[in-house]
């Protein structure tokens, strides 16, 4: 198979592109969506969301490349054995390696318990909700100084997302979603951005592995109870029977979104009665979940 463009051996497939078109094509198309969306301000430094992994590495080696000494990494540590050390570490290398500064927040730190402790004690309770609760609220916190929180995000989550919240009919949800979230006009409120959106996930696992990004590409031991990851693979099999599945349906979202951000925009912000962070009722979710757990 021969690169499209230069006629040299191609290393990716649809497109068919060598590692320099390949590597050229990606961040071609993660700058566009930056541009066009207005993903990153003029100003300020940049929190990366940064897990470890993948995809949230990638975001940080482009956002440090393309704004340089303005991107930093902020990871979440919920405590889960077997994954997050790991993790930590793959996040340790590669900032060294590029000069990034890093923080590190802890579930234990910030709540007293780590993720698998409270799941021992509240086994009924949902792993991902406790710790997409709890992660949300944190890097909120914790961004206050920067002008945006950058997420890994890329096109097969975004996909599975939209198709969650259809199947649950959670339409009020699906009008906060897209490649920048949330509102920096409400106090207290980081704005979320995700450069790599229109990214699919063989897209950046071929990308980092062309840049020699070092990350074990292991997956959350709680991943397999979330809806998610159902979701997940019947998408997989739709787009292997018919390609461009994906694509179609953050396309189609993108061309709702405007009406449903209008219909759900009403309502004044307002600000937890107990931390004081940004919340749509009067406390917000993590003082409720720490109520909880
Ligand atoms: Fe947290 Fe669930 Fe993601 Fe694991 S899969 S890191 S528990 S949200």
């Amino acid at each position: 198979m021969k690169c499209k463009k230069c006629k040299e051996k191609a290393v990716f497939s649809s497109p068919n592109l060598c590692k320099k078109h390949f590597i050229d094509y990606f961040e071609n198309k993660v700058k566009t969506c930056i541009k066009k969306y207005e993903l990153i301000p003029a100003k300020g430094k940049i929190c990366v969301a940064t897990s470890g992994g993948k995809d949230s590495l990638v975001t940080l080696y482009l956002l440090n490349k393309f704004y340089p000494l303005r991107a930093e990494a902020l990871l979440i540590d919920e405590g889960i054995q077997g994954y997050r050390p790991g993790s930590i570490d793959d996040m340790g290398v590669f900032c060294n390696q590029y000069g990034i500064k890093s923080k590190i927040i802890s579930f234990k730190n910030e709540t007293g318990k780590a993720l698998d402790t409270i799941l021992k004690k509240k086994r009924k309770m949902k792993a991902c909700a406790i710790c997409g609760t709890l992660r949300r609220y944190l890097l909120n916190k914790y961004s206050k100084s920067y002008s945006v929180i950058a997420t890994g995000h890329n096109l097969d989550d975004e996909s599975q997302v939209i198709i969650m919240n259809h199947l649950r009919n959670n339409i009020e949800q699906l009008s906060r979603l897209g490649p920048k979230t949330g509102s920096k006009s409400r106090e207290g409120f980081v704005q979320r951005v995700k450069p790599l959106y229109f990214m699919a996930e063989k897209e950046i696992m071929a990308f980092s592995l062309l840049k020699g990004i070092k990350t074990n590409f292991s997956e959350c031991p709680y991943a397999v109870e979330a809806y998610r990851s159902d979701v997940r693979d019947l998408l997989n099999e739709l787009e292997i029977k018919q390609p461009g599945t994906k694509q179609s349906i953050i396309d189609n979202f993108l061309k709702m979104l405007p009406t449903l951000q209008k219909e759900f925009s009403k309502g004044s912000p307002k600000s937890c009665e107990v931390c004081g962070e940004p919340t749509s009722g009067t406390v917000c979710n993590a003082c409720l979940m720490a109520e909880l757990i």
